[in-house]
């Protein structure tokens, strides 16, 4: 039996993260447990690897912190590292009255948390970022950058692994015993020990974090998001990055264009209830997972007010007809058609709901016996995982003395 000070199950972007920090830091002994062969298998590596500058972000709040910070530091370790690393910037664009209004929130926020923007004001001014997308106004963002998040969470692990990390990939944490203090972490490949455990699993992160009386006011409701990409002819129409303007009551970006670091433009995320925490198909789905989200009391909460119900059904419409997803494209870029648009991949949010139907927007983690447990690492959590894992990293040390 293989026993360690720090056990870290999950192997994406905030695990990784954990194990780079506490490695850096420490000479504890720590190994990181992934259930699948690969690491960034989900949310990790099915994303649309931008990194998100605050803009965005309500000030002060551990998300605009985060996320700035986050993007600055990824872009110097994807540097120093060769982690592929496109400094694209985004565009936002307003495609009505109300929206346009909204832009200069936006670029308030944006000052406040201290990310360069600049409005665009017309169709001309938008034209010299990117030459086929349609709008009122919109704002630039220089900051935003794509990213290879795979690649980066391989980096993140390689650089663990040289600081004496062991990592167990095609281990599933089954059950976690704590008799006399030291967690048996049961997997389906033998049990680890450890003194102190660190949950970042990710879609499972709330069952872990339940099994041990942690966190038993909240669970993840899992939202799919499908994503098109542009046929290689087509993918000179998209420069950068181009978003619609966000909805600030709405957790979602909204379909967007994203040009990745392999060049592939990609469209979407829609944001759609899975029927299972993996069922990354809409035919798939998982009835035990989809039974447990359909009996909690704050997905039915969460579901309550018209508008939710409204933008819920509408998003379901982008999923099961291609027609309505190609709708929301072509309002940010009218110069696609339908042919140009091909089925790709899809992921899998994991969204945090308090009981009460709230969703958290913040990162959230909570201390249980002998364990830290990351609730919530919503998005943008790729780009915020350098600061995030660093500042659980304190935490986890803070909590073991
Ligand atoms: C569609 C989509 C688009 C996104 N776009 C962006 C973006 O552009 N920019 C951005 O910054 N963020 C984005 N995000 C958010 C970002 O991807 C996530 O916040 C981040 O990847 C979360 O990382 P994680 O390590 O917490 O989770 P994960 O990457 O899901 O890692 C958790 C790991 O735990 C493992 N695990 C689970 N249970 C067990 C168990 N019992 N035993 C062992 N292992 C287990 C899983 O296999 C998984 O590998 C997006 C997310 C999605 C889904």
């Amino acid at each position: 039996m293989s026993e360690y000070d720090i056990a870290i199950v999950g192997g994406g972007c905030v695990g990784c993260s954990v194990a780079y920090h506490l490695a850096q830091r420490t000479s504890l002994e720590i190994c990181v447990i992934e259930k699948e062969h690969h690491l960034a298998t989900h949310q990790s590596g099915r994303n649309s690897g931008v990194l998100h500058p605050g803009f965005n972000y309500p000030p002060n709040s551990l998300k605009a912190q985060f996320a700035t910070e986050g993007t600055q530091r990824m872009k110097k370790y994807c540097k120093r590292n060769d982690v592929p690393l496109d400094e694209l910037g985004v565009l936002v664009v307003a495609t009505n009255q109300q929206e346009r209004q909204r832009l200069s929130d936006i670029q308030e926020q944006a000052t406040e948390n201290g990310v360069e923007t600049r409005i665009l004001d017309g169709q001309a001014e938008i034209h010299e970022y990117e030459p086929h997308a349609a709008g009122q106004a919109a704002i630039y963002c220089p900051e935003a950058a794509s990213v290879d998040s795979q690649k980066y969470v391989y980096s993140l692990a390689g650089d663990a692994e040289n600081h004496g990390v062991d990592f167990y990939t095609g281990y599933k944490v089954e059950r976690i015993q704590t008799p006399n203090g030291t967690h048996h972490l049961v997997t389906s490949n033998g049990t680890i020990t450890a003194s102190y455990l660190v949950n970042t699993a990710g879609l499972y992160a709330d069952k872990l974090a339940h099994q041990m009386g942690v966190g038993e006011k909240y669970q993840i409701v899992p939202f799919r998001g499908e994503y098109y990409e542009l046929v290689p002819r087509k993918r000179k129409l998209v420069k950068s990055m181009i978003y619609p303007t966000p909805d600030p009551e709405l957790p979602f970006l909204g379909v967007h264009f994203t040009r990745r670091t392999d060049d592939k433009v990609i469209i979407g995320p829609n944001a759609v209830l899975a029927f299972g925490r993996e069922a990354y198909d809409n035919t798939q789905f998982d009835l035990s997972e989809m039974l447990s989200t359909l009996g909690y009391e704050g997905f039915w909460k969460l579901f309550t007010s018209s508008k939710m119900i409204r933008v819920g059904l509408t998003e379901l419409n982008k999923s099961y007809r291609k027609e309505a997803f190609i709708k929301a494209a072509k309002s940010l870029l009218p110069a696609v058609k339908s042919d140009d648009f091909r089925k790709s991949y899809a992921g899998i949010r994991a969204q945090i709901v308090r009981n009460d139907g709230t969703l958290v927007k913040d990162p959230l983690f909570e201390h249980g016996p002998r364990s830290t447990h990351v609730l919530n690492a919503v998005s943008p959590g790729l780009t915020s995982s350098l600061p995030f894992g660093d500042h659980l990293a304190d935490a986890v040390l803070d909590q073991m003395k």
